[in-house]
């Protein structure tokens, strides 16, 4: 096997070699992904199964189909978003003019997380073909038959010198990092996103970080509260709770906490039944450490429904704790996972206040019919994306980057925004050779007058 340095130094050479530049041929590499992953949908949802116990219903609408509509967007827009922008040039530069160039920035790392183990891989690597980049891809060895499924598309699909994949743990990503990339891209937990921009700033490499964190879901009592139930239950027991913009806790106000609650409940048993341990299509927990780590979280607060755990499958049930409390640790770090905290409120300013005093969050949800109040929260409160009167769905769309902002992230993708993560934009300024003004000179003795007009 290659070193990872001879590896990376024959991507180089094949991006120096200009092969990736050409329109024609980003959209082919770009065809040839899409026509393997609807050749072979079926292996993606036996490798998902695997992994997290995904069903196909699942697997589809949260990997698969999100994947094919980045490329789908991609191979519909690539020509146009290459094209070096014109902007207007001001008058000092007279018989010039500029434009914006993008350009790829040549080899890019991605570093992907096991919960989306194959969305969050090849979102990521449409962008980056589309913009015209060579990759090296290290999948999350958490999720190892989507992994190794990653490496085998594309081993059959691309030439190493221009995509690869690099299968390991954190020693092979600590290898990966101390590479000079051009660009890193890096999904996952804050505390490794740290050791990621960390490694990017020894070689100064701009990085893309698409990290994690708490995001709350607010409920104001003037919301429909039976859709509202019904999509945060939604929201947070598809993949098990495991989805970095899960609504991570719940605030309620006070006067519709009970229906609220109730309607979260018959949503949970309408999708997976009485007893969802026992359900075929119940996501699992990735793995024992994860399935303990969050077992210790229920030691506080009154379980109000759910509560049941496997440890061998591993997995546990959708499990709501009401009469938590901002200081328990349920409430310090992301929950990653089906348990979701209820603290009622009885004034939208106090969640405002308590919501900014913690990190700026990944993702926000509120529900209400206000549109007075929609504002006050959009306006007071800073968090990466999200939605009002629904969970998630703001990932689902091509045209909103997705990304988050200080502790939950930085910078951001999808459709045109995943294109200008993995580009530099080159600014030209063109000037005539037809004649010269003599104002710049130091020799002239206009220049400054006319420079200040
Ligand atoms: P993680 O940070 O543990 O691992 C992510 C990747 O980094 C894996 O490929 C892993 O091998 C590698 N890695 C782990 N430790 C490392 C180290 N010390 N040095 C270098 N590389 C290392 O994250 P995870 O557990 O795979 O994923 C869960 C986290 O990811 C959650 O916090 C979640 O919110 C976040 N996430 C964010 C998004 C997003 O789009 N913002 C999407 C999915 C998950």
């Amino acid at each position: 096997m290659k070193s990872i340095d001879t590896l990376v130094n024959e991507q180089k050479t094949f991006f120096h070699s200009g092969n990736t530049r050409p329109i024609d041929f980003r959209r082919e590499q770009l065809a040839h992904l899409r026509e393997w992953i609807r050749t072979h949908e079926a292996h993606v949802m036996e490798a998902l199964k695997k992994d997290l116990n995904k069903s196909t219903h699942e697997a589809y609408a949260t990997e698969v189909g999100i994947s094919l509509k980045e490329i789908r967007t991609a191979i519909r827009n690539v020509s146009h978003w290459s094209r070096p922008q014109r902007v207007p040039t001001s008058m000092i530069h007279f018989g010039a003019k500029s434009w914006i160039q993008p350009e790829p920035y040549g080899t890019a790392l991605i570093i992907g997380p096991w919960n989306y183990p194959f969305q969050l891989i090849i979102a990521p690597l449409v962008a980056a073909i589309t913009a015209g980049n060579c990759v090296v891809i290290k999948p999350s060895e958490l999720a190892p038959h989507t992994s190794t499924l990653i490496r085998g598309m594309v081993e059959e699909l691309f030439e190493p010198a221009f995509v690869t994949v690099i299968e390991g743990d954190v020693q092979t990503s600590t290898e990966l990092l101390a590479q000079p990339f051009d660009t890193i891209f890096f999904t996952g937990s804050v505390p490794v996103g740290k050791i990621v921009m960390e490694a990017a700033a020894k070689n100064l490499t701009p990085i893309t970080l698409e990290l994690g964190g708490k995001s709350p879901v607010i409920v104001d009592r003037d919301a429909n509260i039976p859709l509202a139930a019904k999509r945060i239950a939604w929201g947070k027991i598809t993949n098990a709770g495991q989805t970095c913009i899960a609504p991570d806790y719940l605030l309620v106000h006070r006067e519709v906490e009970k229906p609220l609650i109730q309607g979260i409940q018959a949503a949970i048993k309408e999708n997976f039944g009485e007893h969802p341990l026992n359900h075929p299509d119940y996501p699992h927990i990735i793995n024992r450490r994860h399935f303990d780590r969050l077992s210790l979280l229920l030691g506080k607060g009154e379980i109000i429904a759910g509560g049941a755990m496997n440890s061998e499958l591993p997995a546990i049930e959708p499990t709501l704790v009401s009469g938590a409390s901002w200081n328990d640790p349920i409430m310090e770090d992301e929950i990653f996972g089906p348990i979701l905290p209820i603290i009622p409120f009885d004034d939208l300013d106090d969640v405002i206040e308590k919501i900014r005093s913690k990190p700026k969050p990944l993702a926000l949800y509120y529900f209400t019919n206000s549109k007075k109040n929609e504002q006050k929260i959009l306006q007071s409160l800073p968090f990466g994306g999200g939605c009002i009167n629904d969970t998630l769905m703001h990932f689902a769309s091509p045209y909103l980057p997705f990304g988050g902002v200080g502790p939950s992230g930085m910078g951001s993708y999808h459709g045109k925004s995943g294109f200008d993560a993995f580009s530099h934009h080159k600014s030209i300024l063109k000037q005539t050779t037809r004649f010269d003004f003599p104002f710049r000179y130091h020799s002239s003795k206009v220049g400054l007058s006319v420079l200040r007009k």
